[in-house]
């Protein structure tokens, strides 16, 4: 493709996307192929011969449009929504064109020094504490998800408990053995994490929460005192703000006080929830973040950026990098060793990384600090008016308190009739939403925070 049908290509498959967005409410929210009928479109063998870019666009229309669930749509309130602001989109556009690799600043210094601004920015209008921001001990890094965040602060906090042996002799080899801490309802990257930090998952403690799904500090205190005296090593505690079935919130400065005790890591899931801090007013989520060393939302999810952009600060980045950093000869190189420079091949697993920062900057600046926090207010007030509404009807009532952009509530004739209204309104096409269970009863869930829902 020459640079100039580049353009031509380049500008119909814009005008696709917007139009895509104009007429998305034309589709069925949920996508309702059957399985392998996607496939079954499409040859099996590929083309020997160059095929024409507007062949290409058929086919997403014919085959790839139908195959597709609208997670952009106004009535998608499934899972967690996850962003798409053109703003987001041309930022990740843009970092494909430019094609930089920014694992080391030499690679590319404005990939790193923009992501490092963009963390700064988002970390001010979050409000977090001082210690996380670049000027203090530690810093912000883009992941691709909650879950390789939660990922690396379990290596650090094993390498810290271990005095930084664990990386030369293996997790098993010398040390007691080191257990893990989160609530049940945590969300299940942190058992797979605990997995891939060679901690496992036997060594991951579930503990138990109160009637509002936050995990008991007590109940910690306890799980951790009790593994302490039998001659354990309590490693990390990951606590949870906004949980995945019904975004509870753990309550953060207790929890970090008691994991003190035991010197352990602590890490705060707040992938959907945090993003609800840009209003002073929800900041009470946040309460007790100072106490703790590392943190993460994603502004991928409620934060208008498209798919991925998983936001990850630590309070002290000394840990991590120890936790991290090997140093091959053929990446050596003098700006690195002058010690001036962030190398962020240091605070992730892979050694790649695509430019994403950009795709933020272009959020942030887009939508500047108010716009931003208009859309977290109207979602706010769009989930506590379908609150109401659930009150409201003798059908129905809430289950879990609504702390952000999430309405969990079932049919008061039990977990039939919640299902069947689950499946009826998925088969009609308008709306999609998954459940959970909550106390041993199937919940409904209404996640509101995509940007084209009205009420
Ligand atoms: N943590 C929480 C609390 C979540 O709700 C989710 C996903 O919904 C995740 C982690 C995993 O997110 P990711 O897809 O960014 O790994």
């Amino acid at each position: 493709m020459t640079p100039d049908e580049f353009r031509t290509h380049g500008k119909a498959l814009v005008d696709w996307i917007a139009d895509y967005w104009e007429r998305i409410e034309d589709f069925p929210v949920q996508s309702q192929v059957e399985p392998g009928w996607v496939r079954a479109q499409l040859p099996e063998h590929p083309p020997e011969a160059p095929e024409a870019f507007e062949a290409m666009l058929a086919d997403v229309d014919r085959v790839v449009v139908p195959g597709l669930t609208h997670w952009q749509h106004p009535g998608f309130h499934a899972y967690f929504n996850t962003g798409g602001s053109a703003p987001s989109v041309l930022g990740d556009l843009l970092a494909s064109g430019l094609g930089v690799q920014g694992m080391l600043w030499a690679t590319s210094p404005a990939a790193t020094e923009v992501e490092t601004l963009v963390l700064d920015w988002l970390a001010e209008l979050l409000d977090l504490p001082r210690d996380f921001r670049s000027s203090g001990t530690g810093g912000g890094v883009i992941q691709d998800s909650a879950s390789s965040a939660t990922l690396v602060a379990l290596l650090a906090a094993r390498e810290r408990t271990t005095g930084g042996a664990s990386n030369q002799r293996g997790v098993r080899q010398g040390t007691a053995p080191m257990t893990v801490y989160a609530s049940k309802h945590a969300h299940s990257s942190v058992e797979k994490a605990a997995r891939i930090a060679g901690f496992g998952s036997e060594a991951l403690r579930s503990v138990p929460t109160d009637r509002e799904h936050r995990m008991r500090p007590d109940a910690l205190a306890a799980a951790m005192d009790s593994d302490a005296a039998h001659g354990r090593r309590p490693s990390a505690v990951v606590a949870t703000v906004g949980t995945t079935s019904s975004t509870a919130i753990d309550p953060v400065r207790a929890i970090a006080e008691v994991a003190g005790r035991h010197g352990a890591w602590v890490h705060v899931d707040a992938a959907l929830a945090g993003t609800a801090a840009l209003v002073p007013e929800m900041r009470w989520i946040h309460d007790g973040l100072e106490l703790v060393d590392s943190y993460n939302m994603n502004p991928h999810k409620w934060m208008l950026t498209t798919f991925d952009a998983s936001a990850f600060w630590v309070a002290d980045r000394g840990a991590l990098i120890e936790a991290l950093s090997i140093l091959p000869e053929y990446l050596r190189n003098e700006a690195s060793e002058s010690g001036a420079v962030i190398d962020y091949r240091d605070w992730q697993i892979p050694l790649g990384r695509r430019f994403r920062a950009l795709k933020l900057w272009f959020v942030i600046r887009s939508f500047g600090a108010e716009g931003l926090r208009a859309m977290v207010r109207r979602h706010l007030e769009l989930t506590e008016r379908f609150e109401a509404w659930v009150d409201a009807h003798p059908a129905y009532e809430v289950v879990a308190p609504t702390t952000v952009n999430l309405v969990c509530f079932r049919h008061v004739d039990g977990d039939d009739a919640s299902a069947a209204v689950m499946e009826a309104i998925n088969a009609g096409g308008e709306a999609y939403l998954t459940h959970t269970v909550l106390d041993g009863r199937f919940a409904l869930r209404v996640a509101i925070g995509a940007e084209r829902t009205e009420r």
